[in-house]
């Protein structure tokens, strides 16, 4: 089957007998067992439960991985791939983060042992620079969250030792764009609150791997402490992906359009987004598409304050991903426990502004964009 008809198709309940086109919510906590040292599959939900092992199959398939799990929502997936490493283990990070993930890492993880590095994991010379024998894993995020810097992921798995995992959050572009196991990876993150879901109206989170042991460890990681997918949120996220390949190309031609429009405007002094030509990496074979996160530069803080509070149909809200196309002010939501010489390092200011479109016609969020930049 072809990608956007596994979309559709995917997700299936291998215990219905009803005919029940959609996945049912399984809203059980425990299941009976047949008789004694039997069970059904099922024993008490914490562990699993029939509608998030549907959608954690069919997110497996759309990667092209052996094995998915679901999470309460993105950073509990991230959170509990932290439970995979070894005090005194090293990670090498992409230095542009989602900054969710770098308060995890600097706020709690490293308080376990862990020792973090955040560069530019594009450069072979960083890159080489940082590996240490204690060297596990090296976290990317492609493109980068806000300033939308691709890395080369075939070219991370040519430096690094076969034994040092290769995690991608592969958030932004999601399989429809991006299939970062074909390039090398071994494990893929995602925040399924944005594209997967697509409908901004609940959280989630996965892992996919390719490697059993590791999946094994994720699942009893799971089953202990209790982040997985409730059979409601699973439900809704199934139903997001039946549409996700549709709204991908829609939300990233109206990107496009946007982004075309942003660099043309007077008020605006820099747009970053790869499908503008000559965005570094943006041509690598590694994406068929660019998505449609931009962020932009304005002339001024208060033109970024002015833009945020005189959009109309576009919402300034944290998040992305959804059918709606919002704005977001890096500095202040997404990225305020960056600390304050990374972000300025990575060019996150007070200028900066971060738009992720959505499914409108296109002509309606140019013209809100136009107006608030008015
Ligand atoms: C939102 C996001 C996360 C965190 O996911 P949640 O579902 O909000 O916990 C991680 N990575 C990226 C790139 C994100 O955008």
């Amino acid at each position: 089957m072809n990608f956007d008809s596994l979309c559709v198709h995917g997700a299936k309940d291998k215990n219905n007998q009803t005919g029940s086109l959609a996945v049912p919510i399984y809203q059980s906590a425990t299941f009976a067992h047949p008789a004694v040292g039997q069970s059904t599959g099922y024993d008490y939900a914490r562990v699993q439960n029939p509608t998030r092992e549907a959608l954690e199959a069919l997110v497996a398939s759309l990667e092209g991985g052996s094995e998915g799990l679901a999470f309460s929502c993105g950073m509990a997936a991230l959170d509990a791939i932290m439970g995979l490493f070894e005090p005194g283990d090293h990670i090498v990070c992409t230095d542009d983060l989602y900054g969710g993930s770098v308060r995890l890492f600097d706020s709690l993880v490293r308080r376990m042992g862990l020792k973090f590095d955040y560069l530019d994991t594009n450069s072979a010379s960083a890159l080489k620079g940082a590996l240490r024998p204690e060297t596990k894993a090296i976290f990317l995020e492609t493109p980068s969250n806000p300033m939308m810097k691709i890395t080369d992921i075939a070219a991370v798995r040519e430096i690094v030792d076969p034994k040092v995992k290769i995690i991608v959050d592969n958030t932004f572009l999601t399989p429809v764009f991006q299939l970062p196991f074909k390039f090398g990876a071994d494990m893929i993150l995602h925040s399924g609150t944005k594209y997967l879901g697509g409908h901004n109206d609940t959280l989630a989170g996965f892992v996919v791997t390719n490697d059993a042991e590791d999946a094994e460890k994720l699942r009893f990681i799971t089953k202990t402490v209790g982040s997985g997918l409730t059979p409601f949120d699973s439900f809704l996220i199934i139903r997001g992906i039946k549409t996700l390949a549709l709204r991908m190309e829609r939300a990233q031609r109206n990107a496009q359009a946007a982004a075309e429009f942003l660099t043309g405007h007077p008020k605006v002094t820099k747009v970053l987004y790869p499908g503008l030509p000559g965005h570094p990496g943006g041509n690598l074979a590694q994406a068929t598409g660019h998505g449609a996160m931009i962020s932009f530069e304005v002339d001024s803080p208060e033109t970024a304050k002015l833009v945020l509070e005189k959009v109309e149909m576009i919402l300034y809200a944290e998040s992305l991903g959804g059918v709606e196309t919002l704005i977001t002010y890096p500095l202040l939501q997404t990225h305020a426990d960056v600390p304050e010489n990374i972000r300025e390092a990575l060019g996150i200011t007070e200028r900066l502004l971060r738009l992720s479109v959505g499914v409108e016609n296109s002509d309606d969020i140019i013209a809100d964009l136009s107006q608030a930049l008015a």
